[in-house]
């Protein structure tokens, strides 16, 4: 298969002609290859945004919103063949690409199409004059996405941005170019205007800081890592470019002795496991109560042995390839390290089969305060520790530089609300993981990001508030 970008409503490959080939997880052999875009494609991409932007933005919200409609239609059509080269691209199952993946990314064009036509702004009455807010597009927008959730996290930008009047360019990472590709081919088919999604594939150091550092581009939305995420804003502060960061996150699920263990259980392993753990609300740290721990540690263990890892198209496969070979030596260095910080692995081997396969695994015995317990791994592996008290559980939930989210296991009403006031996140669940209203705000805080996304917290990033003051008498 053969990438291109596409800019200004044509499929176009990169300036330089240079190319990157593409790896499957699942067998670890090349299938396809896509544009090395530089600084030229960049330049190339504003310039098709630009002279598109003015006018989308002139059109009526609602011709907007049918547009993003248009695109879910599409989508939906077409959910199976999404599925699975977004299966094919991040190694996951076939299965949670189709529920999950594209699903959700339906739902996002959906969504936001509706949130731009119920969309209202205020108005503040005062003696003899009115203030009323206009919100504008802010113009051309660069998106910046993760290989974990492809299509899922590109479409959370891009349907709020296009939306509310602006053109973007979009940069998905190198190793998962495929369905990015393939929503360029629906904005076509759906008559949307050239220009007014613009696609460049290549490099984050290269394609992805030029989109970051060019002048006309006015905003970032940038989900990835924190390291990046630091880079992204250390570029784009002197020129006070509007950011989001949605960063990483080291998530805690904490089970206290009241809970519906059977239900905590099954919570702790989705949480842990799902997409391989490389979400970044998946809860990689484990707390439990000790008069609980042994119990709860025995099971939890049994149930993530039998977690089925394997073909992805297989629809019994629960646990897929990680992304690379490079990652998964990432993830399995972090099991050597655990050894070493006096830690006992429970499974975490690797298939004798082509793939970047590797089995789950659950760590006991460590220090919450240890590397292996308070640094991103993102990856199929969870740290479990016993608390002895809230004031503990909330100590070592807190205790990391991260703070994205958590989730709470317990049947006390008022401790899950203690809990929620004190725990260092940007979203709590309680008895749940990962449920997901498209209107809350949808962010973290310390290290995990700056901003939220999400309903009209979108609406508002991809937007500027205009105020305007009206003088009757
Ligand atoms: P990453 O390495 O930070 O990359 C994210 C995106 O940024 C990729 O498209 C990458 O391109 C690009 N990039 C890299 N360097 C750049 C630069 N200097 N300027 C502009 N763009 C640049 O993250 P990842 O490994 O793909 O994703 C995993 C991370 O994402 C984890 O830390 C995870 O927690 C986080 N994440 C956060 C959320 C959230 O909502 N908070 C959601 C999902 C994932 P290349 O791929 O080409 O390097």
């Amino acid at each position: 298969m053969e990438h291109f970008n596409h800019i200004g409503g044509m499929d176009v490959p990169a300036h330089s002609g240079a190319t990157l080939e593409h790896i499957r997880p699942s067998t670890g052999q090349p299938d396809a290859r896509l544009p090395r875009s530089d600084v030229r494609d960049v330049q190339h991409a504003v310039e098709a945004a630009s002279a598109a932007q003015r006018a989308w933005a002139d059109r009526p919200a609602t011709e907007r919103a049918d547009l993003c409609d248009a695109i879910a239609d599409q989508l939906d059509k077409r959910i199976d063949e999404f599925a699975a080269l977004e299966s094919n691209d991040t190694g996951k199952p076939l299965t949670l690409a189709r529920n999950m993946d594209i699903s959700r990314a339906i739902a996002n064009f959906r969504f936001f199409a509706g949130a731009v036509r119920h969309d209202e702004t205020g108005a503040h009455e005062m003696h003899g004059a009115i203030n009323f807010t206009l919100r504008r597009p802010i113009g051309v927008v660069g998106l910046i996405t993760p290989w974990n959730l492809p299509l899922y996290l590109l479409s959370w930008k891009v349907a709020p941005a296009i939306a509310m009047g602006n053109a973007v360019i979009a940069k998905p990472s190198e190793l998962t170019p495929a369905t990015a590709t393939a929503l360029a081919g629906i904005f076509r088919e759906v008559g949307a205007p050239p220009g007014v999604f613009n696609l460049v594939h290549g490099l984050g150091g290269e394609a992805g800081q030029a989109i970051v550092d060019h002048p006309q581009i006015k905003a970032i939305s940038f989900t990835g890592g924190t390291a990046t995420g630091a880079r992204v804003a250390a570029s784009a502060a002197p020129v006070f470019k509007k950011l989001s960061l949605e960063l990483g996150g080291k998530n805690a699920t904490l089970v206290f002795s009241d809970a519906d263990l059977d239900a905590a259980l099954d919570g702790a392993v989705r949480a842990g496991f799902t997409n391989q753990g490389e979400i970044c609300l998946c809860g990689s740290r484990v707390l439990v109560e000790r008069s609980i721990y042994e119990r709860f540690t025995a099971a939890f263990i049994d149930r993530v042995r039998a977690l089925r890892v394997g073909e992805p198209s297989e629809p019994s496969t629960q646990v897929g390839a990680l992304i690379s070979e490079g990652h998964r030596e990432k993830v399995r260095g972090f099991l050597a390290l655990a050894v070493s910080e006096g830690g006992t692995v429970h499974g975490g081997g690797v298939p004798n089969r082509p793939g970047w396969f590797m089995e789950p695994a659950v760590i006991t015995g460590l220090s919450p305060t240890c590397r292996t317990a308070t640094e991103e791994i993102f990856g199929p592996v969870v740290t479990i520790h016993p608390f002895d008290s809230e004031v503990e559980a909330l100590a070592i939930a807190n205790g990391v530089r991260y703070g994205l989210s958590a989730s709470v296991w317990t049947s006390d009403l008022s401790r899950a609300h203690r809990m929620s006031v004190a725990l260092e996140v940007g979203m709590v669940w309680v008895n749940t993981w990962l449920l997901r209203d498209l209107r809350v705000p949808f962010g973290g805080v310390k290290d995990s990001g700056v901003g939220r996304e999400g309903g009209r917290h979108s609406l508002e990033f991809f937007s500027e508030s205009r105020n305007v003051c009206f003088r009757w008498r």
